[in-house]
């Protein structure tokens, strides 16, 4: 049951915040969410996450965990025309040089632009009772008793005098961009220790219309190739009869075009033909937007031996990642979910409960997305031996993916966060590894027609 004396404040109002105020509200009687953005009513784009323009893909943990959070978020987000798809079916993988078997598997995905997802969050959480989003509010700073955090400062960004709001627990949310480490290092403490990498990738990404029913795939996956091929493409057929597609390169000089035919030839260059032909028949819903994505950054608030009670970072203010993997939303909603369950215990010595659950969290897909960035010699950051012999193994599944069914959902299943990796490396799934994945040069015979899905 909430306690109706107790306010929680979360800074920032996109996935992770959102997801955090639902969890909370399990236990505080108020939530108040902030954001600077103007939020738009439906499904825009806006500001403060420009990221949204760029294809999104949920992966399957992310998807039941939302589902748990929101019941019945999956039946109306297709009913706004977002597309629920079993992940090895529906989509085609490249991850080596040839496209995984398709075959059902039971890992439920969701083909949602980033922009309806959240206009559907936005509208579920600001329904709940005693939750107020408030919009037009900029987080400047928190508030401190000298041991614990008893709210934020917020400034109206319309004009006006900053606003104290006091919180019994007040949520970092704020994103890539967040002045966390700054506000703990005005109120004495140490700023957490930092991880970084940047693998140099540039985003490209325009809008199709799409005809649905007329691919027998709901999206296509080309994945980068490592430096023999330091670049990728991807089409995901979601809400608004659109193929949101990314083409995007790894590295300098390997930045897509932003001109139509540069982009298409660009497409051309993937190793399936099939997001190529897709780009020549459907028609442009406007211009390439172009991002270069900031770094990857992980914030170690785990490790830090002073903090302050009432106050936790989430989402990508706690750590972010390389897109290419697909991982930073549902690892927020992740995080949410275990923040409300660390709230249920106590607000006592939350901070230190939450972040040694939220290291759980984002030890495996940080794993995999710096690992894998560290595959590109120009890459800087920590590399062990171990790094160099993942990577070798995981090449080799990624070339085994095109060739055994059973492997290429072995590693889908790890990849959406619903195994650890470890099963990769069991004594059956090894034999198949080395067997599939040794011959990883050879080309891939034409794509075979399929009967067309109902996607
Ligand atoms: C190009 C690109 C592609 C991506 N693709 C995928 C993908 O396919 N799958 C996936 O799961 N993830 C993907 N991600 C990652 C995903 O976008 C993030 O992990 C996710 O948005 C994290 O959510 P968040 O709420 O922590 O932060 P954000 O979504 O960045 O939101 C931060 C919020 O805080 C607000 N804000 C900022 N400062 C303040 C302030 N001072 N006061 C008040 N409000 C403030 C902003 O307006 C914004 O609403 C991608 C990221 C990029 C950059």
């Amino acid at each position: 049951m909430p306690d109706n004396h107790r306010h929680a404040v979360v800074l920032g109002a996109s996935i992770a915040g959102l997801t955090a105020a639902r969890a909370l509200r399990d236990t505080f009687g108020r939530v108040t969410v902030f954001d600077r953005d103007t939020l738009p009513d439906g499904s825009a784009h806006r500001r403060g996450v420009p990221q949204a323009e760029h294809a999104h893909g949920l992966l399957a943990h992310g998807r039941a965990v939302l589902e748990e959070l929101f019941p019945g978020l999956v039946a109306d987000l297709a009913a706004r025309g977002a597309v629920p798809v079993d992940i090895q079916r529906d989509v085609v993988w490249v991850f080596g040089n040839r496209p995984a078997p398709r075959a059902a598997s039971g890992l439920a995905g969701l083909c949602v632009s980033r922009a309806l997802l959240e206009s559907y969050l936005r509208e579920r959480v600001a329904a709940l009772p005693g939750v107020t989003v408030l919009d037009g509010h900029e987080a400047t700073g928190l508030r401190y008793d000298g041991t614990r955090v008893t709210g934020a400062t917020v400034r109206p960004v319309a004009g006006g005098a900053d606003r104290e709001v006091h919180a019994d627990l007040v949520v970092d949310a704020t994103g890539r961009g967040n002045r966390g480490a700054s506000w703990l290092e005005a109120l004495g403490f140490e700023r957490p220790a930092e991880e970084r990498i940047d693998a140099g990738t540039v985003y490209v990404s325009r809008d199709y219309r799409r005809v649905p029913g007329r691919e027998d795939f709901a999206a296509i996956l080309n994945a980068p190739g490592g430096p023999a091929r330091p670049y990728g493409g991807i089409a995901l057929g979601t809400d608004g009869d659109r193929w949101m597609v990314t083409l995007l390169g790894v590295g300098a000089g390997q930045a897509p075009p932003t001109d139509h035919d540069g982009y298409q030839a660009f497409a051309a260059k993937l190793p399936d033909p099939r997001l190529h032909r897709l780009l020549c028949a459907a028609e442009p819903l406007g211009d390439p937007v172009r991002l270069r994505l900031p770094g990857s950054v992980r914030r170690r608030y785990e490790r830090l031996i002073r903090r302050p009670e009432r106050l936790v970072s989430v989402g990508d203010a706690l750590c972010s990642f390389n897109p290419a993997y697909g991982q930073g939303m549902t690892v927020a909603v992740a995080q949410a979910r275990e923040l409300g369950a660390a709230a249920r215990d106590g607000l006592d010595g939350l901070p230190a409960r939450f972040y040694a659950r939220a290291a759980r969290i984002i030890d495996v897909p940080w794993d995999m997305s710096a690992g894998g960035d560290l595959a590109y010699p120009q890459v800087q950051g920590p590399r062990s031996r171990r790094t160099d012999l993942l990577n070798a193994y995981v090449a080799r599944v990624q070339a085994a993916t095109g060739r055994d069914a059973a492997v290429a959902r072995r590693f889908l299943e790890v990849t959406n966060l619903v195994r650890p990796p470890q099963s990769l490396m069991a004594p059956p799934m090894l034999a198949r590894v080395l067997w599939h994945g040794r011959r990883a040069a050879t080309p891939a015979p034409a794509p075979a027609p399929r009967p067309a899905v109902p996607v």
